[in-house]
C-alpha cells in the first residue's frame, strides 16, 4: 500500500448484480479505492489501476452487502424478555452482542438498522472506531412509547421502564411520553443520546402483554411533533405500527419507515406509496416465534397473539406488495433463539410467502433497505461513488434465494473497501 494513494482493491472475474434494476454483468470487474467504488462493469470497459490488490472471484456473484432494516442487537440468550433482562448484568449482553455482530457480518450483512435498544447505540461506537468487526449499525437507541404503549413494558413494574429513571439498565428500554410537549422532549433526549433515527411505538403489539396490535398508540399530533424534531436534526422516524389506524397516523404524520404493518390494507398502502414510506414487514420474527418460541421462553400471551396474526399478516402484505409499495427486509431478530446470522430468512419468506422473485427480494434487502436505513445515497447498490459494501457468494442467489441462508456460501465480505471475511479458494 502506498502512502500517497488510498488502498486499491479490484474484484475481477465476477458476475455483478448491482441492485439498480440493470441486468447482471458476467465476467465483470469492480474497482475500489479507499472506501469507495470507483468503477463497476464488464472487463475492458473499466480501467484497472496498477498496484491494486486483485481478487479473482472465479465467476461467482457479487451483490451489494445485505441490509437488515429492522432488528435488535440485544445480546439476549433466550426469548424470556420478562425475566432475562432483569437478572443479567448489562455487560453480559454487550459481550454476546459482539459475537452477534460477527455472525451478521459473516452472513453477508454489512448494514443493520437497530430499531431500539441501548446495546446497539453503544456498540456501534466500537465498530466505528475499528475495535470490533461488525456491520455498520444504524441505531435508534431508546424508543418512544406512550404510557400503556408497546414500549411501556407493562409486564414490569413501571419503575423499570423509562431509561431516564430506571433502576437497572436493560437492553431494550424506552422513553415514556404523553402529550405533544413530552413527546418533543423525549425525541430530543433520544437525539442527545446519539440516535441515528427516532423509533416510536404507534400501535400495540404481539410481544406486549396488555395491549393488542390493532390498538392505536400516540395521537397524530404527538407523532407530528416527534417527526418535526427528527427533521430538525436531519433524521427520520421509524414506527412500530401494526394496526391500520396506527399505520395511517404514522404515515400521515410523516413517518418514513413502517415496521410490521400486520393489518396494512389497500388504503393504507396507497397512502404509504403517496408519501414514499418504506414498509418493513418483519415476517421472520413471528415465523420463528411459532417455530421455536415456546421452548425459547416466549410468554404464553406472546405465543397466542403470534399465532393469531401470522397468516393474516402474510396475506395482507402479499396483497399490498402487488400495489407497488416499497418493501424492505428486516427480521426483528433479537439474538439467542432468534439468531443473528440467520437474517436471510426474511429474503426466503419474501419469496416463499409473498411471491416475490429472488431478484426482487434481493433488491428489497439492498437498495430499498438502504432507504429504510436512511443511507440511500451511501450503500445499497454497486455503483461508482457508493461506499464499497460488497459480498461475493457461491451458488446463484438470483435464482435460488436459499443460497444466502448458509453463511458458508458468503465467501467474501467487503465493508467500506476493506476485506472483513474471505474464504474464497
Ligand atoms: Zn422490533
Amino acid at each position: 500500500m502506498s502512502q500517497t494513494h488510498p488502498h486499491r482493491l479490484v474484484l475481477e472475474n465476477v458476475r455483478i448484480f448491482d441492485a439498480t434494476g440493470r441486468e447482471p454483468v458476467g465476467k465483470g470487474v469492480i474497482v475500489i479505492e479507499g472506501k469507495y467504488i470507483r468503477g463497476v462493469g464488464s472487463r475492458g470497459s473499466i480501467e484497472v489501476p496498477d498496484n491494486a490488490e486483485v481478487i479473482d472471484c472465479g465467476g461467482r456473484t457479487a451483490l451489494p452487502g445485505l441490509i437488515d432494516a429492522h432488528l435488535h442487537i440485544t445480546g439476549m440468550k433466550t426469548g424470556d424478555f420478562v425475566k432475562e433482562p432483569l437478572i443479567t448484568p448489562i455487560g453480559v449482553f454487550f459481550a454476546r452482542a459482539v459475537r452477534d455482530l460477527q455472525n451478521l457480518l459473516s452472513a453477508g450483512f454489512t448494514t443493520v438498522v437497530d430499531a431500539g435498544g441501548v446495546i446497539a447505540l453503544h456498540i456501534k461506537q466500537a465498530v466505528e472506531e475499528g475495535t470490533i468487526p461488525g456491520p455498520r449499525v444504524v441505531a435508534a437507541g431508546y424508543v418512544l412509547s406512550q404510557t400503556f404503549g408497546h414500549g411501556d413494558t407493562h409486564y414490569l413494574p413501571v419503575e423499570y421502564v423509562d431509561a431516564r429513571t430506571a433502576k437497572k439498565l436493560t437492553p431494550m428500554m424506552s422513553l415514556i411520553c404523553d402529550g405533544v410537549d413530552e413527546c418533543r422532549k423525549a425525541a430530543r433526549y433520544a437525539l442527545r443520546e446519539g440516535a441515528d433515527f427516532i423509533k416510536i411505538m404507534a400501535t400495540g403489539g404481539v410481544m406486549s402483554e396488555k395491549d393488542r396490535p390493532e390498538y392505536r398508540q400516540f395521537t397524530v399530533d404527538e407523532i407530528r411533533a416527534i417527526v418535526d424534531e427528527a427533521r430538525a436534526a436531519g433524521r427520520f422516524v421509524h414506527a412500530h405500527a401494526q394496526g391500520k389506524e396506527g399505520i395511517m397516523n404514522a404515515v400521515e404524520a410523516g413517518v418514513k419507515v413502517i415496521a410490521h404493518a400486520i393489518y396494512i390494507d389497500e388504503e393504507s398502502a396507497e397512502l404509504a406509496k403517496e408519501k414514499d414510506a418504506v414498509i418493513v414487514p418483519t415476517l421472520s420474527i413471528v415465523h420463528k416465534v411459532l417455530d421455536v418460541g415456546a421452548e425459547a421462553g416466549i410468554p404464553e400471551w406472546g405465543l397466542r397473539k403470534a399465532e393469531e396474526v401470522y397468516q393474516e399478516h402474510v396475506d395482507n402484505v402479499r396483497r399490498v406488495s402487488r400495489l407497488g409499495v416499497k418493501l424492505a427486509t428486516g427480521t426483528d431478530f433479537i439474538g439467542g433463539p432468534f439468531r443473528h446470522g440467520e437474517n436471510a430468512l426474511e429474503l426466503k419468506l419474501f419469496v416463499e410467502k409473498l411471491g416475490l422473485s429472488p431478484v426482487e427480494a434481493l433488491i428489497s434487502a439492498t437498495r430499498i433497505a438502504s432507504e429504510a436505513a436512511g443511507l440511500k445515497d451511501v450503500v445499497g447498490t454497486l455503483e461508482e461513488g457508493k461506499v464499497a459494501d460488497i459480498i461475493v457468494v457461491d451458488g446463484d442467489p438470483l435464482s435460488n434465494i436459499d443460497t444466502l441462508l448458509n453463511a458458508e456460501n458468503v465467501v467474501l465480505v467487503v465493508k467500506e473497501g476493506r476485506v472483513l471475511k474471505q474464504t474464497l479458494k
